[in-house]
């Protein structure tokens, strides 16, 4: 979708908001596919209301991009823009036990430069990749730790009262994979509690996590980390792999070798390719275990 209403262009450097048109999505996910709209990036958090009130008034749909590492988004000319908010400098603020964080911060970067300041907790989350505000959203974890734990304070602009807000730790449910936030909040930066620990037992525990990934996971190729989420008491790599579907493919879209719940682009695959492949495996668990495997993987797709 391409922004040309001339009211809402000649607003957007009043409102400090940047103009990428035609960006592509491919270019912007981990996974390598998608396809094109324009981008407005966001430098000031105090200018969302007023920018959302316009394209609303101007009917202007729009999704919210974070590192793009959990995302499947559909083909061609997309109809609706992508809105995306950038770092300050800095992104990261250390006061005793307490980091503010911005939402644009990327997850590593803030996973090790607490842990330098002796702030531990977050090894897990090594090697999730993508922003804070993604892993707020997806309440991101692995190796038994999820984000949502360290969560003391949440600024966010909420849609509903199309206004800037903060929310207590204790006001929001974070569950696997799963949050409390309303489906169009945006979260803008996080206020984390993190116990305290010597740098090098942080980096130990930061390595083992790393080894773990090595061995498990596709690394080098594109993928968007897990396509579903597991059911209760129940690994969804596992019940793929047990139907020998490790290597399946539609078009370049592929069930990784390595880890039967990543599906990789091998190549050019198309968002129709990963689409139809997602729902022959999920398909397939059905009729082999009854189960109905859920996504853990957000699809952009009409
Ligand atoms: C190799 C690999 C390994 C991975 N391993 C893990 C893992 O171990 N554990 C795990 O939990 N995940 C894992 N993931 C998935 C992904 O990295 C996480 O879900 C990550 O937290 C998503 O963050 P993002 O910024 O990339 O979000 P995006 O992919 O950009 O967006 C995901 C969703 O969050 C929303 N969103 C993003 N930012 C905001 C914001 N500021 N406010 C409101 N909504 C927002 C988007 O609208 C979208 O609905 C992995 C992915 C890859 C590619």
């Amino acid at each position: 979708m391409r922004i040309e209403d001339p009211k809402i262009v000649a607003v957007l450097p009043e409102l400090g908001v940047q103009l990428n048109p035609s960006a592509s999505l491919a270019g912007l996910t981990s996974l390598g596919i998608g396809g094109t709209t324009d981008l407005l990036r966001i430098h000031k958090h105090e200018a969302i209301p007023d920018l959302l009130n316009l394209l609303d008034a101007q009917d202007v749909p729009h999704k919210f991009l974070g590192g793009g590492s959990n995302l499947l988004v559909g083909d061609g000319e997309l109809p609706w823009i992508v809105l995306q908010l950038v770092s300050p400098e800095p992104d990261i603020v250390l006061e005793g036990n307490f980091a503010q964080v911005d939402a644009a911060a990327d997850l590593g970067r803030t996973v090790t430069f607490c842990a330098k300041n002796d702030l531990g907790g977050m090894e897990g989350l090594i090697g999730v990749p993508g922003t804070v505000g993604g892993a707020l959203r997806m309440n991101a974890g692995a190796y038994g730790m999820q984000i949502g734990s360290y969560v003391r304070e949440v600024k966010l602009y909420r849609a509903a009262a199309r206004k800037l807000e903060t929310l207590q730790g204790d006001q929001i449910s974070f569950e696997y994979r799963h949050t409390s936030f309303a489906p169009d909040d945006m979260m803008l930066a996080v206020k984390l509690e993190l116990p305290s620990k010597p740098y090098p037992e942080i980096l130990k525990g930061i390595r083992i996590c790393n080894e773990k990934r090595r061995a498990s996971q596709p690394l080098g190729q594109k993928s968007a980390g897990c396509i579903f989420k597991n059911p209760p008491g129940a690994s969804a790599g596992r019940m793929i792999d047990e139907l020998g579907l490790k290597g399946l493919s539609v078009g370049d879209a592929r069930v990784s070798d390595r880890h039967a719940n990543f599906f990789v682009n091998a190549g050019k695959a198309s968002a129709k390719d990963m689409l139809a492949l997602i729902a022959d495996v999920r398909e397939r668990v059905q009729k082999s275990s009854g189960v109905i495997l859920e996504y853990e993987v957000v699809v952009w797709n009409r």
